[in-house]
């Protein structure tokens, strides 16, 4: 099966950072990769092509319902093939509704887009929105994975996403550990991912390098190929495309969530 993955997590924990940096650390592996933005910022591209947006789907639909692949698909760093979704406008119409049109729409300009060695879906962090479900359930997505530091609502999230996955039936990849400096995170992180059943496959360190690339329009691997976090976001890559491991994942409950959380802060 083709690696078809998403990442969630809360809004603003580095979803969008891990994904066009992964996605570019898998282009440099030799990998053909596909990067969808779904979050109506549809910013998860940006940092592949300069600096620059794309004109999303729901836009370009907005002008014509006759699309070509050349409209909304660009070729960014590394070969990666961009798209953004985009839309809805903000307190109107729903995200996961607006992520359906345009996989349908990408299916009929681009029908060989499975043909890409990886795909990854940036999707919206908010999980009581419908795009959190749309791309599992529409089976457009076959992998997912949660992105939490050791912050206490960063992993509140990440739980309750987990929560979503077993309420849908869908299993766990694993879970990536952005690095927020908070105490002993590592281990909290690690403890947090047996105790939902999975395990921890990344860890990528809080670095200034990731921030200072993308006020520029750049990903690591593009702009810091030498630096330290782009070795992270490599390994990071090499370690998604190997992994075949999925479990159901159980989540915890409040006590046991915040339990654990007290116990690292100590
Ligand atoms: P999300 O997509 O989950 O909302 P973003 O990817 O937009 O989050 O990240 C939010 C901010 O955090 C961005 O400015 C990003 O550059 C920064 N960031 C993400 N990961 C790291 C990291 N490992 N080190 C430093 N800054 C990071
Ligand atoms: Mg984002």
């Amino acid at each position: 099966m083709k690696k078809v993955i998403a990442i969630y997590g809360k809004g603003g924990i580095g979803k969008s950072s891990t994904a066009s940096n992964v996605a570019a650390a898998a282009a440099l592996l030799g990998k053909k990769v596909l990067l969808i933005g779904c979050d109506p910022k549809s910013d998860s591209s940006i940092t592949l092509l300069g600096g620059k947006r794309i004109p999303t789907v729901l836009d370009r639909l907005k002008e014509s319902p006759h699309l070509s692949k050349e409209d909304v698909i660009f070729e960014g760093f590394g070969g990666v093939l961009c798209m953004e979704v985009g839309g809805p406008e903000p307190g109107v119409g729903c995200a996961g509704r607006g992520i359906i049109v345009a996989i349908e729409t990408l299916k009929k300009i681009y029908p060989e887009f499975m043909d890409n060695d990886l795909i990854i879906y940036d999707v919206p962090g908010d999980v009581v929105c419908g795009g959190f479900v749309a791309p599992i359930k529409k089976g457009f997505v076959n992998e997912v994975y949660v992105l939490t530091s050791g912050e206490y609502m960063p992993l509140y999230a990440a739980n309750n996403i987990c929560r979503g996955f077993s309420r849908i039936g869908m299993e766990l990849g694993g879970v990536i550990c952005n690095s927020r400096n908070a105490d002993r995170e590592r281990e909290l992180v690690e403890e947090f991912s047996q105790k939902i059943g999975s395990r921890l496959i990344g860890y990528i360190p809080k670095d200034p390098v990731v921030q200072a690339c993308e006020r520029d329009g750049f990903s690591v691997l593009e702009k810091a190929p030498d630096s330290k976090i782009a070795s992270v976001y490599r390994q990071l890559a090499h370690d998604l495309i190997g992994n075949s491991e999925r479990v159901k994942a159980t989540p915890l409950d409040d006590d046991q969530l915040r339990m654990l959380s007290k116990k690292y802060s100590e």
